[in-house]
């Protein structure tokens, strides 16, 4: 083929398949319009989550009638006209490409008016060619209707979801967006139903109340007020404190003057902020926003406009690190979760295993009912009565040996014929614990056990719809729960392997896990990701003491779990250290 200058439908065509990927990729850069024209009220209308229709309206200073066409037409802009104006942009947009790729991509009307016109004008444009302005009546501001979309490209239109899906991917674009502006009101309606209004919000009171609209009351609970100004730097917000942290990174808003960022550089110094206050594996909730010079950012990075750079990134990571590092270090102590298993070595009663006074942790399971359960199961052998040691009596029929004492709360000490075991305590009951719950699943159903006192758990309107949803598919789980109000669940029965844990944040995390995976499908194959976050929140914690006969019991049932090498995690859950291999250490030949 001869090389030929594309016609300008396809250039902009493939444009679109950079920036418009879904109909959550138009209400984004139709909201970003709106917001730049200065609007104060925005609604966002969809049909069919978005394929049929999606029209948003604003009330900012709108386009005048000569101006209309070119805002369909590529690289065209009002927002910058030079590279000194690309240097500090202060303005969402920028690239001219959004309105020329939505409509090359649908039927897309646009319709506006500046304050001075006299009427209102639109445009319509689902061909090649976009016709001329006819007059409309039309309030101050902007409205582009998007039908139909991706209705010329086929490829793209299979790759759409169901309706839900797709619908859910607005809704979170639209809270997003709704955060980063409290000033401005937003509407947002589905299938003419409405899904979410939230009024301008002009004190910290009214800002409060948006956040728990759209993150949840119990976000909002538990989170701190931040602001901290230091070299051109100024960063506000909300950090929840570490006893709400979550499973997935899923509550985590970061603005950088106003637009919503993914920047690996602003995740780690936040990760490091709360290092030392979180779980491995738990992620931190945060709303968080950074003003600085816009001369110091590039944000033409990326088409999405997700990532930006700072000029200065060292700067960067070591102020929100000490802001947030401060901000957590003075909370007070309840919000802080219970000490990690760091302090110095305890002096632990052979005799009764147990320990001095430790703490016990808000999140810990009392296994001991179910240890015993496992005792009964698997006596222990004769034990010399002073010692508590096992009598001298052969191992063969137990290769994980018997136990002697625990360790830091962390670790079980037993003595096998090779030598020593040592195992990790959480990560081996965790893995019996999914083992189990993996096997009553297969099996007849996870045993569920009601709850003496139903517990009730604030969670985002989000949340509560896809439990309500899902309902049958928890019961499976053994887990029976209902939805009590629009942002209300309340948990009646839970499987009796779990009873006893802290439900509200297994259920959390297990929303989250789901929320996550999004499309029905695949939830039903990710039934043992749902049930690995179950066994974690069931498994016994560091620095819970254990006596010899629930050491004894977990090591029985660790020789009967399939896979209980390893947790769920992948970690080894126990190391033998033979004989010889102590010999070695201490350098005693024989
Ligand atoms: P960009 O936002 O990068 O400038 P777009 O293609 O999104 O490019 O929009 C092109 C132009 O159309 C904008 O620069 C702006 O002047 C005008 N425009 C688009 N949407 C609106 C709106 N809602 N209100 C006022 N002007 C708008
Ligand atoms: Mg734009």
């Amino acid at each position: 083929m001869p090389i030929q200058v594309l016609p300008s439908q396809l250039i902009n065509q493939i444009a679109a398949g950079e920036v418009i990927e879904r109909p959550a990729s138009v209400v984004k850069e139709l909201l970003e319009n709106s917001l730049d024209s200065g609007a104060s009220d925005i609604e966002v209308d969809i049909e069919a989550g978005g394929s049929r229709r999606i029209r948003v309206r604003d009330n900012g200073t709108g386009i005048q009638q000569q101006d209309i066409p070119l805002a369909l037409s590529r690289h065209a802009t009002s927002k910058i006209a030079s590279l000194e104006d690309l240097e500090r942009i202060s303005s969402l947009g920028f690239r001219g490409e959004a309105l020329p790729s939505i409509a090359s991509v649908s039927r897309l009307k646009l319709s506006s008016r500046r304050p001075e016109a006299a009427s209102g004008w639109a445009l319509q444009s689902d061909g090649p060619e976009p016709s001329t302005t006819t007059p409309v009546a039309h309030p101050v501001g902007t409205t582009v209707d998007v039908r139909d979309l991706f209705y010329n490209i086929p490829a793209r239109r299979k790759f759409m979801r169901t309706e839900t899906t797709e619908f859910r991917h607005i809704e979170q674009v639209v809270r997003r967006i709704a955060l980063s502006r409290f000033p401005v009101g937003v509407k947002l309606l589905h299938n003419r139903r409405q899904v979410l209004q939230l009024p301008p919000a002009d004190t910290r009171a009214a800002q409060e109340r948006r956040l728990a609209r759209v993150c949840g009351d119990a976000f909002m609970e538990q989170a701190v007020y931040v602001e901290h100004a230091a070299a051109g730097l100024k960063l506000g917000g909300w950090v929840a404190a570490p006893t709400f942290s979550r499973s997935q990174p899923d509550l985590q808003y970061f603005y950088v003057n106003g637009r919503m960022v993914r920047d690996k550089l602003v995740t780690h110094a936040v990760r490091q902020a709360y290092a030392d206050v979180l779980y491995h594996g738990r992620h931190p909730a945060y709303v968080l926003f950074l003003e600085m010079d816009p001369v110091t950012i590039d944000v033409n990075a990326h088409p999405t406009k997700h990532e930006v750079r700072f000029r200065d990134s060292r700067l960067v990571h070591d102020f929100l690190f000490r802001t947030l590092h401060d901000a957590l270090a003075q909370l007070p102590a309840e919000n802080l979760p219970p000490p990690r298993p760091n302090r110095p070595l305890q002096a632990l009663d052979i005799r009764t295993g147990q320990g001095s006074g430790v703490p016990q942790s808000r999140f810990t399971l009392d296994i001991r009912e179910q240890l015993a359960g496992y005792a009964a199961l698997h006596p222990a052998p004769a034990t010399d009565a002073t010692t508590n040691t096992p009598a001298q009596h052969p191992h063969e029929d137990c290769p994980l040996g018997h136990a002697l004492a625990q360790l830091h709360g962390i670790y079980v000490l037993a003595q096998n014929d090779k030598g020593l075991v040592l195992v990790d305590m959480h990560a081996a009951h965790e893995r019996i614990t999914y083992e189990g719950l993996k096997a009553a699943h297969a099996g007849d159903g996870v045993r569920a056990q009601p709850l003496l006192v139903p517990l009730s758990i604030a969670v985002s309107e989000r949340e509560a719809e896809l439990c309500e949803h899902r309902q049958d598919w928890f019961n499976v789980l053994g887990l029976e729960i209902d939805r009590t109000g629009p942002e209300q669940l309340t948990v009646r029965q839970v499987p009796v392997l779990l009873y006893g844990t802290d439900i509200e944040s297994l259920v959390r995390d297990v929303l989250s896990d789901l929320l996550e995976q999004g499309d029905s499908r695949r939830v039903e194959t990710s039934v043992n990701e749902v049930l690995s976050t179950m066994a974690c929140h069931g498994s016994v914690r560091a620095n819970r003491r254990l006596t010899i006969d629930e050491m004894n019991a977990l090591l029985r049932e660790m020789e009967i779990t399939e896979r209980s090498g390893q947790c769920n995690h992948g970690r080894p859950t126990w190391v033998q250290i033979s004989v010889d291999e102590l010999d070695k250490l201490f350098l005693r030949g024989r």
